[in-house]
């Protein structure tokens, strides 16, 4: 049987939103989302969160070319040898720096040390509800399905 879980985190890998914020922000998913089961989850080092049996493949964000999944599997691999501090990427197709956390994963992933963890919601997120957590939260908040 499968699951699907919504991970909600910040933009910026290593932010941690202060322990006031995290209660807000609980408590405002208790209200949202009142049957469901929630997590806030902070983790000893940065970790890659991605979309599970949503993954088909990674885009460079800047010319939208497909990055070869071998390039950026080795990529992976070095920037793990940093525990994901240094998530530097030089793209293959259009020869630019930027970060492993910018590329245009499908579907969306990300590095992060803090989560918001939302279990077998049945609907989209709205708008509405992502603006209000990330107001709670202090941070703009990428969202990612995982389904495994
Ligand atoms: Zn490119």
């Amino acid at each position: 049987m499968s699951t699907t879980i919504l991970h909600l985190i910040p933009f910026d890998p290593s932010h941690v939103p202060t322990n006031t914020k995290q209660q807000t922000t609980k408590a405002l998913l208790n209200i949202l989302f009142p049957s469901k089961e929630i997590e806030l989850v902070i983790t000893e080092e940065t970790i890659f969160i991605d979309s599970g049996q949503y993954f088909t493949n990674v885009h460079c964000h800047l010319c939208g070319d497909v990055v070869k999944i071998e390039i950026w599997q080795d990529a992976m691999d070095a920037a793990y040898n940093t525990r994901f501090r240094d998530l530097t990427f030089t793209t293959p197709c259009c020869s630019r720096e930027t970060s492993l956390n910018s590329l245009d994963y499908k579907m969306p992933s990300g590095f992060s040390r803090f989560m918001i963890i939302i279990r077998d919601l049945e609907t989209e997120l709205s708008i509405q509800n992502l603006q209000q957590i990330e107001k709670a939260m202090g941070c703009h908040l990428r969202e990612i399905w995982t389904r495994y």
